[in-house]
């Protein structure tokens, strides 16, 4: 049954107090659906109260990064076995992460690697800048990303994992791709995953979109053939916003599992 997923990157907002106030709000506007799972990714201050705070039926915690070593003199740094436990998900080469932090693809693979060995599921974001747009280098920017950070992974970790398509030119700017820019990735991303795990694992894979998602938009980005979820920054920090988002999408997935019924 197709399910949905709504992520929400909270980035550097909100302290440990705020979190928890935030997180208040959002239990009492966010609806629960069976087929909708909605995370909430905090900073890695606020994993560990909201992980006793939050009702794990409505909401699930994910992190914004982690290290890709498990343990070691690597100050500062947060691993992904540290995680555990607390987190179920890791967003994984988000753009900033790539763009202001200059993690390069290695990195990112190593990250993902890390995410499984500990049994969490990474949320690759991949993505074209708008140099590469204008470039007409979608194409082979969405495969190199994508074949990078899943190399060396076996076939049967690769249902644990969510791709992003975050287009780097969308995120905070209130642009935001069309409906067949998109098709067009979704397509590229479940060729290339086929090709590497299998027809099967091309047609599983659950991608997300993210960029400028906000209420108005989101029933569109959510309708697009292939597009399971979304992953949501600035709208995130809304309450009425996502709780309203996470509406949207569990009306669609209760339309769609009637459509299966129906087949
Ligand atoms: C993001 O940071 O992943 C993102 C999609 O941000 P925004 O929704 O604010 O564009």
């Amino acid at each position: 049954m197709a399910k949905k997923f709504i992520i929400g990157n909270w980035k550097m907002n909100l302290n440990v107090h705020e979190s928890s106030l935030f997180v208040t709000k959002l239990a009492q506007e966010v609806p629960t659906f069976r087929d909708v799972t909605t995370v909430i990714c905090p900073s890695f201050l606020a994993l560990q109260p909201l992980s006793m705070q939050i009702s794990h039926r409505q909401m699930k915690l994910g992190a914004q990064d982690c290290y890709w070593r498990d343990s070691g003199a690597f100050t500062g740094e947060i691993s992904a076995t540290q995680l555990r436990g607390l987190a179920q998900y890791i967003l994984v080469g988000h753009s900033e992460r790539r763009h202001v932090f200059g993690e390069d693809d290695r990195d990112i693979r190593f990250k993902v690697q890390a995410a499984l060995r500990n049994g969490l599921s990474p949320v690759l974001c991949i993505g074209e800048t708008s140099v590469e747009r204008d470039n007409g280098d979608i194409e082979h920017t969405i495969d190199d990303q994508l074949v990078s950070g899943l190399l060396n992974i076996d076939s049967d970790q690769i249902d644990e994992v969510l791709v992003a398509y975050e287009p780097v030119w969308a995120i905070g700017t209130g642009e935001t791709p069309s409906v067949k820019d998109i098709e067009q990735v979704v397509k590229i991303i479940r060729t290339q995953v086929a090709h590497m795990f299998g027809r099967d694992a091309g047609k599983k894979i659950r991608i997300l979109y993210g960029g400028s998602v906000n209420l108005d938009n989101a029933g569109v980005f959510l309708g697009i053939k292939g597009i399971d979820g979304l992953l949501i920054g600035g709208m995130s920090l809304i309450a009425p916003e996502f709780a309203g988002i996470v509406k949207i999408a569990g009306e669609l997935a209760k339309i769609e599992a009637k459509e299966e019924k129906n087949d």
